[in-house]
Formats: C-alpha cells, structure tokens, sequence
C-alpha cells in the first residue's frame, strides 16, 4: 500500500454573457454560492447540500465520493464559489474570489494534486486571456510541475490551450440540460487518484472547430445530440481511451475562436488520442449545418397565437431566445413587450421584465393608482422606450428583489430589481396572477420553465427579439474570428 494521497479541491464558476450590461461582481457570489474550509467540507459530504436551492450534490460531492471510494486519501477543501449566469466578472472582484482559492491552497500545501470544477467560459472584464487559463496557471504556479491537477469544464466550455495544457485530467458534463455534475466530479477524482498512483499516465489531444449551435437544437436526449453522446460513450470504452468529451461552448462571449471542442484522452497513446479526437471531431462537424428551430418575430408570434386553436387549451409560450436569462441575458429586452402593447390589445399577456427604475418608480404608489410610464427595461441594454399607462395593481419581494405587477389594458407587466426567471408559474400567482388564464407568456428561459408548465402550456414559439443571446449576434462574431473559409471546414483538421 502506497502512502496516503493529499488531494485539495474547490471551485470557482461563472458563464459570462459579454452582451449583457450587468457586470458580475463578488456580491453576485456571496448572494448565491461561496463558501470554504470546513463549511465546504461538510457541504460535499452526502449527507450535506453542496449548491443550496440548486443542487444537493453537484462536482465536489462526486470528487469526495470517488476519494472515499478509493481508499487512502485525504480530500482538502480549499473555496468552493458560483454565481448565476449573468455579464463579465469585475477584474477586482476576480482577483478576490481566486486570491481566497490561492491563500487556502498555499495554507494547505504540500499536496499531491488539485480538483477544480470551474465553467470554462467565464470572462473577466478588462482581462484578455481566458480567466480560467489565469486561475489554473496561477494554481500550477503553487503547485509545482510535480502535483497532478484534476480539472471538469462545463460543456458550454470554449476549450483553448490555457485550459488545456497546464491539466492532467480534463472531464467535462455530458448531459445538456445539466443534471450530471457529480457524476463528473466522481470521474474526475477517480482519474486524478489513479493517475498519482501511476496505474494511468493521460496524455491529450484536442480539436477546435469553427460551429456553433444553439436555439434548443443541443439538448442532450434529444435528436440529434443523443446519438451523438451514445457513440462518444462507446468511443470512450476503446481499450487505451481515459475519457472523450465534447464542448458546445457558451455563445455569448467575445472570447476569441468561439467554437465546438472535442477533447480526448488515453493511457499514454499519444497517437491514438489524436486520432479518437479526429473521429469525435468529424462526428461533431457532421452536425454543423442542424437549422435551428423556426424562429418567429414578435408580430409573426403575435398571429399565429390569434389563429392557432392551442390558445383555446392554455397559454402560448413566448420562448425571448434573445433575452434568456439562464444564459447570462438580463432580462429587460423590451422587444416582445413593446409589438404587444402595440399589437396585441386583444390578447391576455404576461411579460416579465427587468427594470429597476420602473420599480423605483412604482414600490411606493397605492395599489390601484394609475401611472403613465416609459419602460426601459436593463439600465444600459440599450432597449426601445415602451410607453404606457399602467395600474399599479400588486407588489411582492420576491427572488428577483422587488417585483411590481402593472396592468397595462389586458397586458400584464412584472417589473422587478433583478433579471427575472419565471420557470415556475409561482412569478405569477406571487403577484396575484393564475398562468392558466393567460393568452401568451412570455418566457426568459429556453427549456426548464417545460416541466412547471407541463400540464399548462402546450405551444411553445421561439421569438427573436435582439438581444444579448441573439444567435445572429453569435454568429457575426464567429465568422469574424475564424475567418470565411476555416482550415476545417477546408478538409485540414489540425492541432490547435
Ligand atoms: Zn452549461
């Protein structure tokens, strides 16, 4: 028997939306997720909640389970941070969260390897290089060449060498929506114990590729990812494979070579692993052209709400795809609200929108007055005006802060202090509102809100409405990046 291994672990995770005006700061943190040292240690325990009001056990509580598992190791927990998606991090507010990381890492020195969970698409503003790439350099740094380090990504990750090279194991999620982060945490504590007990010695290869998906076509059980996760499985139980992982990265960044990933790993075989990442590659390529979901203009979404017989059976969900707050959006896009004022008179709506000066404006008027006001939505987003006469009609503090229900004719606006997320049909019903006697929600999310309103709404239209997780955006962007013709698609697959 080999002498106990001293492993530490933590986890600092953001997805950044660089078209969102809201910077991220430590508060954003402290309000959601961050805690270390002992307090972490008990919360990746089974028995202990790793994400409060998210998930019980998410990578570390896998991380800690494969430890126990292997015997002989003493897990030490370093800071565990996270925060909901939302715009770039302030660079003060980076330097903070990763010194807290670092100081617990040099108290808890000497060690024979690191596990960090980290997302893999964070941005800091004001910081060029990936702020991952800076996190793990500044990890190794301590370290030493000898310790091991354990990384697991997100699998909206934008993979580029600073998160690659300085790693030993690199895992990612395999499942889109994410349920599966501690079995990750779990695979990647498995190869890190192995990998420092010399039974795996994992060597990389990795292809960047010039696509991106989006609008609800990358849903993991759903065609046409599933096949493409099934094969991945299987390439990965090839004798000589450690692990195989695709990245359909975070679209809503400025970072540079937006684009898919594919990463494979085997034991030693350097040849193989660049040839299962070649394969993964072509497979993922394969799907580069899949269209996105017929997209709708608010007016295009407005008739076919008046002409479809689905509103006879609840309402018709407004899915904003260009304002989608669980991918960092915030929530103010008055695109959608201002064709239904202008519009939809005749229809039953419920919008929810980001705007705290019409809260200000309203939190302290009697219920019932009347106010005439022109509604922004997210200070700096850039928004058209939408002016209206409202009634104040109720308040409530809610998640999102203060949330004021205006009645607008048979419009139903919701203005609240922070990006709102109506998932659940409780936004409503907190400020008196039934989602059942609604023609038409407007939705900020693109596929959890499906199971609150499974027996509720059963028309689901994707509007576009230019906002901050505008595909079209994305894709300028990228083509930018990559040129017209990129070395792959010319047939020249090569090593980043
Ligand atoms: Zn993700």
């Amino acid at each position: 028997m080999t002498r106990p291994l001293r492993i530490a672990y933590g986890r600092i995770f953001h997805e950044a939306n660089a078209y969102s005006p809201v910077l991220t700061t430590s508060a954003d943190f402290e309000r959601m997720h961050w805690i270390g040292g002992a307090e972490l240690d008990r919360a990746s325990t089974l028995g202990g909640t790793e994400l409060k009001s998210f998930m019980p056990h998410a990578e570390l509580t896998g991380f800690r389970q494969a430890c126990r598992l292997a015997g002989g190791v003493t897990a030490v927990p370093l800071e565990s941070s996270l925060a909901v998606p939302s715009g770039p991090l302030t660079r003060e507010s980076f330097e903070e969260i990763l010194a807290r990381l670092l100081d617990r890492l040099e108290a808890a020195m000497p060690v024979d390897g690191v596990y960090l969970a980290l997302h893999g698409s964070m941005q800091v503003a004001g910081l060029a290089e990936a702020p991952e790439a800076m996190i793990l350099r500044r990890v190794r740094a301590i370290l030493g060449d000898a310790a091991k380090l354990a990384v697991s990504y997100d699998l909206h990750a934008n993979l580029s060498a600073g998160l690659v090279d300085p790693v030993d194991v690199l895992v990612a999620y395999r499942t889109n929506p994410h349920w599966d982060l501690a079995p990750t945490g779990f695979r990647a504590g498995r190869r890190l114990v192995r990998a420092l007990r010399g039974e795996i010695a994992p060597v990389h290869a990795w292809r960047k590729l010039p696509m991106v998906l989006g609008g609800g076509t990358t849903i993991d059980f759903l065609s046409p990812m599933r096949g493409f996760f099934r094969s991945m499985r299987r390439l990965e139980r090839r004798p000589g494979a450690v692990s195989a992982s695709l990245f359909m990265v975070h679209p809503y960044t400025s970072a540079e070579k937006l684009g898919w990933a594919t990463h494979v790993s085997t034991d030693g075989d350097r040849a193989l692993a660049e040839r299962l990442a070649d394969e993964l590659a072509e497979r993922a390529w394969a799907l580069k052209d899949v269209p996105p979901p017929d997209m709708r203009t608010p007016s295009e979404a407005i008739r076919e709400v008046r002409s479809s017989a689905w509103r006879r059976l609840g309402p018709v969900t407004f899915v904003d795809v260009d304002d989608v707050v669980g991918a960092g959006a915030p929530g103010g896009n008055t695109h959608v609200l201002a064709a239904l004022a202008a519009e939809a008179p005749d229809l039953v709506a419920f919008v929810p929108l980001h705007d705290p000066a019409a809260v200000d404006a309203t939190w302290a008027a009697p219920l019932g007055a009347r106010r005439r006001l022109v509604l922004t939505g997210t200070p700096g987003y850039g928004m058209p005006g939408v002016t209206v006469e409202a009634t104040v009609s109720a308040r409530a503090t809610t998640d999102f802060g203060r949330a004021v229900r205006l009645d607008v004719g048979k419009l139903r606006v919701v203005v609240t202090d922070r990006s709102p997320l109506p998932i659940h049909p409780s936004f409503w019903s907190a400020l008196g509102l039934a989602a059942r006697d609604a023609d038409v929600i407007v939705q900020k999310n693109f596929f959890h809100y499906r199971l609150f309103y499974a027996t509720t709404s059963f028309r689901h239209l994707p509007v576009v409405s230019d906002g901050a997780t505008s595909l079209v955006r994305v894709k300028e962007r990228a083509r930018a990046a990559f040129g017209e013709r990129p070395a792959w698609a010319a047939g020249a697959p090569s090593t980043p």
